[in-house]
């Protein structure tokens, strides 16, 4: 079983624990999921709660945290940047929003409707394949522009939470299989 759909399950159990008919005890339960992400750091377990355990406040962290790390990109490689227009700001949530939500619509950000009405863009699915057009725009600059000088630097920004991911995976599958180990010598 691949190691997110094991943290997909533990997030179905652990909101259903309260429903467990006639009182029964709940198998898996808030300790599990701390458990199977034991080691993590604490913006890879970030990254697993906003995921996978739609947890807002852990999104809003790491929103936060990817744009710190992507001001230091900005100050590092020496970016230049115009007062007032927030791109690396735009470029850190969109980043975050490509990896949290794969193919959301960005003209209603993945709802559906906008202003009460069906989203046009994406017939109601709320999911849409996203476009460098499409980037360039919710970033706020041009598409010649964008393929010029912001693209790479947007993949560096994705790249690192791509990273993220693949840090969450290792230490799945480590956890996943200590376990397995400790009831072979049960
Ligand atoms: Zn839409």
């Amino acid at each position: 079983m691949a190691q997110n759909e094991i943290l997909k399950m533990l997030a179905v159990s652990a909101v259903n624990v309260d429903r467990v008919p006639g009182g029964g005890v709940p198998t898996l339960v808030a300790s599990d999921v701390a458990a199977m992400l034991a080691g993590a750091s604490r913006q890879v377990m970030m990254l697993a709660y906003a995921k996978y355990l739609q947890d807002q406040q852990s999104l809003v962290l790491l929103a936060s945290h990817v744009y710190c790390w992507s001001a230091d990109l900005a100050v590092n490689e020496q970016w230049r940047i115009t007062r007032g227009r927030p791109i690396v700001r735009n470029m850190s949530h969109l980043a975050v929003a490509e990896s949290i939500h794969p193919n959301v619509c960005l003209k209603c950000c993945g709802r559906g409707f906008v202003r009460a009405r069906g989203c046009g863009s994406c017939q109601g699915s709320g999911y849409k394949s996203i476009s460098d057009c499409g980037r360039a725009k919710v970033i706020g600059v041009s598409k010649s522009t964008f393929h010029e000088c912001w693209r790479d630097r947007y993949q560096q920004i994705y790249g690192y939470l791509q990273q993220l991911e693949s840090d969450l995976s290792i230490t799945l599958y480590k956890n996943n299989h200590e376990e397995e180990l400790i009831l072979q010598h049960a």
